[in-house]
């Protein structure tokens, strides 16, 4: 007997003729999520799921854990391999009974049976199982309706496997086969949220701070660079640039009017995480704002934006209740670094009355202003990255 975890495949199941794509490139991510686990793993894919076998030093429990961190996957199921042979399933079933059952107190088995030349067929895989386990524990009650647990059998080509119910996977599609985009991450609840959902619909990230210095310090730094790591286990390798917009924000607050000063800021960070897209090959710029929060977010605001940016803006979280985009941030564990007090350049300098309808014109006309080319290429100068994950 083998103890093996079985990844259940998610929506690429559906994709036709890119399905070897999307496996390989699957295959890859469970690899690398594996990476710093014990022990040595294998693979073997059919019928929509992959089989991983560990080696005697496998840590399973600290392997399903990063498993369950890899887009592309709907769940993640612990389980037992045994020969094709109702006397060795009964035995695994018997050893292995109180893992798979845990603490509920009703089950049912469901039989799959790949292997049609098998002897036994699915319902008498099923009633042999399951005088197995009341005879094992005869306090179990049978609920075909609404079990508390469910034991699967599978007979497949190879090999059978035991199991229970699984947990649930990531989702989503494997990271990178939905291209790359650049996320603008600040410190706050929003935007490492926004970038785990691009990720999620297969977006490799890369992610820019922006920061003030010295009016923004190296403990917000590291906070962003902590947000930045919890992001990597679920994307991958990214790269967090930070690029200085001091220059810009003081040339906005001693020339252009106040109540102007935020969406100013905001079309400078556009405008600069563009270049850098270009540069580093994403295809667009992805941002945690979410419509009406907050007086930058209003529609006009957001139009005032998009016109500094010269490819798509994609804003995930566009739709959500702050509420709703905290219990995501919970979720994917970015919350409590989020939360931590830290100096935004947004907040230090913050207009008392910021302009919720703002008018492009107007905007513009502010801009004639500055020398927008020069201030860009000085900020861009200041930009540096470092790999994360
Ligand atoms: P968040 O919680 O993500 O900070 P927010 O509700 O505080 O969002 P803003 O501060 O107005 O909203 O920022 C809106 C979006 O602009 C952020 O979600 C982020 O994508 C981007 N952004 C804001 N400040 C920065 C920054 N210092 N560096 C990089 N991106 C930023
Ligand atoms: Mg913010």
């Amino acid at each position: 007997m083998k103890e093996i975890i079985l990844l259940k495949y998610g929506e690429i199941v559906l994709k036709g003729l890119n399905r070897g794509y999307f496996n390989s490139l699957l295959e890859a991510r469970v690899r690398r999520a594996l990476k710093d686990v014990r022990g040595d793993f294998s693979f073997d894919y059919a019928q929509s799921t992959l089989c991983v076998y560990g080696d005697e030093e496998a840590d399973y429990a600290g392997a399903a854990d990063k498993l369950k961190k890899v887009f592309g996957i709907a769940s993640v199921c612990r389980g037992y391999g045994c020969e094709k042979d109702m006397e060795d399933v009964k035995r695994v079933l018997r050893e292995r009974l109180d893992g798979i059952v845990g603490g509920a107190k009703t089950f049912k088995c469901d039989a799959k049976r790949s292997d049609k030349k098998f002897p036994l067929k699915s319902p008498e895989i099923c009633a042999v199982c399951g005088g197995e386990v009341l005879s094992a524990r005869p306090d179990l009650k049978v609920d075909v309706i609404d079990p508390e647990c469910v034991i699967t059998i599978e007979i497949r080509d190879r090999a059978a496997f035991i199991h229970g119910r699984g947990e649930k996977g990531a989702g989503g599609v494997p990271v990178g086969s939905g291209g790359r985009a650049m996320l603008l991450l600040s410190g706050g609840i929003d935007s490492p949220v926004a970038g785990h959902m691009m990720a999620k619909r297969g977006a490799a990230i890369d992610a820019v701070y922006f920061e003030t210095p010295p009016y923004t310090g190296e403990a917000a730094k590291q906070k962003v660079r902590a947000l930045a790591r919890i992001l990597s286990e679920w994307c991958g390798e990214l790269h967090l640039h930070s690029v200085s917009l001091t220059e810009i924000q003081e040339t906005l607050a001693a020339n252009c009017r106040e109540k102007l000063f935020t969406l100013l800021l905001r079309r400078f960070m556009m405008r600069a995480a563009c270049a850098l897209a270009h540069k580093y090959g994403a295809g667009c710029l992805v941002t945690g704002e979410s419509m009406g929060q907050v007086a930058s977010q209003t529609m006009a605001a957001l139009a005032v934006t998009d016109d500094a940016s010269d490819m798509p803006v994609m804003r995930p979280c566009i739709g959500l209740d702050k509420d709703e985009i905290v219990v995501r941030a919970r979720e994917i564990g970015t919350f409590e670094t989020s939360i931590l007090p830290y100096e935004d350049c947004c907040t230090v300098f913050t207009p008392r009355h910021p302009d919720t309808r703002p008018e492009l014109a107007e905007i513009l006309e502010e801009e004639a202003k500055l020398d927008i080319a020069g201030l860009l290429e000085r900020a861009l100068a200041t930009d540096r990255f470092e790999r994360i994950g």
